[in-house]
């Protein structure tokens, strides 16, 4: 594992830098966590992303993915900067923070493409899960083929529309909870 990480720092200061932050908060370099960052350098450079620019992001994984847009761009969970979309897919969608009053806003899909892994059979391997590759062997791989084993697809976003929050006291629990329609469960009740 350090091997790669110094290989990172020989060959790529600023992608070195990058990683620093993404060890200590994911609690080392996986994989997907690295697949994650050169995406999210790959949509900030097709966007045209500024220093300090808000993003949104839709990740199609829980796994390791989202953690470099959480630490490196602040796009959270809870700020909603960050959602998921659990297709179990190597794969995000970025967009940039729509103008007031714009409805839609372009953004880009960017997705890990097996197609592209010809030179790389152990990035293969690892993403098709047809052995048991290791991260140290993958990420020398990931390293060296760059944004190359990578496709992307320019896409419309719908900006979703602000509603007003309606909070209610279920009539069960008697708890607050936001209500969608007139429901009068709140969801935790209505699951039990
Ligand atoms: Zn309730």
């Amino acid at each position: 594992m350090e091997n790669i990480i110094n290989e990172i720092e020989k060959q790529d200061p600023q992608l070195y830098s990058q990683v620093e932050k993404i060890i200590p908060f994911h609690g080392y370099l996986s994989t997907g966590a690295f697949i994650g960052l050169q995406m999210l350098n790959m949509a900030k450079r097709i966007l045209d992303v500024k220093e300090g620019e808000r993003i949104y992001a839709v990740s199609e994984t829980y796994n390791c993915l989202p953690d470099p847009f959480q630490i490196l761009e602040g796009a959270t969970i809870g700020n909603k900067g960050l959602r998921v979309k659990d297709y179990g897919k190597m794969a995000v969608t970025v967009n940039k923070r729509a103008e007031k009053g714009i409805s839609s806003v372009k953004g880009v899909r960017i997705y890990l493409d097996p197609d592209k892994m010809a030179e790389y059979p152990k990035l293969h391997a690892w993403y098709m899960n047809t052995a048991k590759v290791p991260h140290e062997e993958v990420l020398p791989e990931l390293l060296k083929a760059g944004e190359s084993v990578y496709s992307y697809e320019m896409v419309d976003i719908e900006v979703p529309l602000k509603m007003k929050k309606k909070v209610r006291l279920c009539e069960k629990c008697g708890e607050s909870f936001v209500q969608y329609e007139d429901e009068a469960l709140c969801p935790a009740c209505n699951d039990n």
